[in-house]
């Protein structure tokens, strides 16, 4: 990545800690995807069951390699073998101690924006997991969160649609048409604007452009 970028992401990353921290949420900026995956590894326990959700971020900087490999307690919903063994898997994340995932959008002033077809990802966010732990590149920064919500609807999640099927207007055409499609994945919107109890919520930025 050009110095230019670099220095671009650092400099939105200090505003953006400071913001995220009087949230009440835990927050760290990573230069780079390595040392993403070392913080990433310093904040799960050794003994802890982790879930995850729509954490490509994640898989991004290793850490499900790192974790697959290290031996930890993984619930990943890819190892099941049945549909309804999924939807297990899928449920058992809600109560596992550190859930992953990554985030759509994040305003400059610390609010976090989550889509979900399903809304297992954002019910974990919301409550179960002791810890959440997201991971995002300083791509899904934008100044305001009015701008976070529009990234979130109209590029993550016809990214996102790609890798699902052409089901939905924006599968075909990669436009959102705020369709009501059975297939729409953006059924759950949400907004995470505070952090309790504090700490709960940690965020590893990245200063590199991850996910979508
Ligand atoms: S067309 Fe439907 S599924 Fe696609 S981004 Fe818009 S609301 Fe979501």
């Amino acid at each position: 990545m050009d110095n230019f970028r670099k220095q671009y992401f650092e400099k939105r990353a200090e505003l953006l800690l400071k913001n995220l921290r009087s949230r009440h949420f835990e927050a760290y900026y990573c230069p780079d995807r390595a040392t993403a995956l070392e913080k990433a590894l310093d904040l799960i326990p050794r003994d802890a069951s982790i879930g995850w959700g729509g954490a490509i971020s994640a898989q991004q900087i290793g850490l499900m390699d790192a974790l697959k490999s290290g031996g930890y307690n993984t619930y990943d919903r890819d190892t099941c073998s049945s549909p309804e063994e999924r939807v297990r898997m899928m449920k058992k994340c809600l109560t596992a101690d550190v859930f992953l995932t990554g985030a759509n959008a994040i305003s400059m002033d610390g609010e976090m924006v989550n889509i979900d077809g399903m809304g297992n990802r954002v019910a974990a966010i919301v409550y179960g997991p002791d810890s959440v732990i997201v991971i995002a590149g300083m791509n899904k920064v934008t100044d305001t969160l009015e701008d976070a919500v529009t990234r979130a609807r109209t590029v993550a999640a016809p990214i996102n649609k790609q890798r699902f099927g052409q089901d939905t207007p924006c599968g075909v055409t990669g436009v959102c048409a705020d369709c009501k499609s059975e297939g729409c994945i953006c059924n759950q919107i949400l907004i995470t604007r505070n952090c309790r109890p504090a700490g709960r919520i940690k965020f590893i930025l990245v200063g590199e452009e991850l996910g979508f």
